[in-house]
């Protein structure tokens, strides 16, 4: 695969740019290298096909959020963003896409594009998905039993009763629009709409299917397997394209959108791209130093330094042992921050008692002089 080109650099807008701003970046690609335009040119053609993508993807609010925390390779793993445009995009698709933003189907002043037949795209299906700290951390397959609109078998999807078939649509002639023309104060003007026989289809069917009434699909179930990237965060969606309801008479599919929940951890807390391990150090390791075991993600423990005179409140920083950044987007992993609070027994043994005793007049133990001797030696420091 060749390498892809950033959304935001293939239309010439910045990353904040607004929705009128890409639309209009793309309006201008877009006509510069139509193919109408720029007939048996290769080269305008992919330029026009990757706009269209990019625009795609960045003028539905909830791809573009899904592409700024992603990449390209993000939810699906490699090549995932594919499905929002270059693999499952046809020019059909690209052409459908100019009516939201050239007001109108296809292009008013290039003929042969206006009128093409429509496409009836399935639904997008939502789903959630619950996932422990560990399969954040891994990423993770996750298999659902969907239920949703699939193509009917007994058709075919066409809708069209066996050995039917279908006719061009009587009223608008199989272009699937009707042009009305109306008096204004501009004087005579046309207006184009979607035939309300073939629903913009240019076609009708003879004689309808008996499974699924004419639609081309009917509801069924499927089992979806759906690879979740590490790296993922409560909030995000992994789109998953062209697993979503079947579009009707053999349109294309719709995609399913897979919001992601985050269960509670025992014993870590995330933040970002790092965990967060409150370390309750028992009191002689705390003054002696020592060594403890810290837990990972993976399960497995780090020998972690703890040096004399260790202080509750003290973080230490185990770099890279955090949760990795969700793939294609940012870079390195998190880190595993340990928070040190150092624990005082409740009840003691009388000999325990004893000793800690012993230790009550030692100026080593006074906390408060401790700091104002500090303070007082900084002082000095100053002014030697
Ligand atoms: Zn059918
Ligand atoms: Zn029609």
């Amino acid at each position: 695969m060749a390498q892809k080109r950033d959304y935001y650099e293939v239309l010439g807008v910045s990353k904040t740019a607004t929705e009128d701003e890409i639309k209009k970046a793309y309006r201008q690609i877009a006509i510069k290298y139509h193919p109408d335009r720029n007939p048996g040119d290769k080269q305008a053609e992919e330029k026009f096909k990757e706009a269209a993508e990019a625009y795609n993807v960045l003028h539905d609010p909830q791809k573009r959020q899904q592409y700024d925390q992603f990449g390209f390779a993000g939810p699906m793993g490699g090549g995932g963003f594919d499905g929002f445009g270059g693999a499952s995009m046809n020019m059909d698709d690209i052409f459908s896409m100019f009516g939201d933003i050239f007001g109108g189907r296809g292009f008013g002043g290039f003929s042969g594009r206006a009128g093409r037949p429509q496409q009836h795209r399935g639904s997008d299906l939502r789903l959630k998905v619950r996932l422990s700290l560990q399969e954040v951390n891994q990423g993770v397959v996750k298999k659902f039993k969907v239920r949703k609109d699939i193509t009917c078998q007994h058709c075919h999807g066409t809708g069209a009763e066996a050995g039917t078939g279908s006719e061009t649509c009587p009223t608008c002639h199989g272009s699937g629009v009707i042009t009305h023309t109306t008096q204004s104060i501009f004087g005579m003007m046309q207006t184009q709409g979607v035939c309300p026989t073939c629903h913009g289809e240019g076609h009708v069917i003879k004689n309808k299917c008996h499974e699924c009434g004419g639609t081309g699909v009917v509801k069924g179930e499927e089992v979806v397997e759906i690879k979740i990237p590490a790296g993922v965060a409560e909030g995000m969606v992994v789109n998953v394209p062209g697993k979503g309801n079947a579009g009707h008479r053999g349109g294309i599919n719709g995609d399913i959108q897979v919001f992601i929940e985050e269960e509670d951890n025992d014993t870590f807390v995330r933040d970002g791209n790092d965990l967060i391990y409150n370390l309750l150090l028992d009191f002689p390791t705390a003054a002696l130093g020592g060594e403890v075991d810290i837990p990972t993600i993976e399960g497995t423990t780090l020998k972690v330094k703890i040096e004399n005179g260790t202080q509750p409140g003290k973080t230490l920083r185990l770099r890279g042992k955090g949760l990795p950044a969700v793939q294609g987007y940012g870079s390195g992993k998190g880190d595993l921050v340990v928070n040190i609070s150092v624990y005082i027994p409740k009840a003691l043994s009388k000999e325990e008692k004893k000793v800690i005793e012993t230790f009550k007049d030692s100026d080593n133990f006074k906390g408060d002089r401790q700091t104002k001797e500090s303070i007082f030696q900084r002082f000095k420091n100053y002014f030697s």
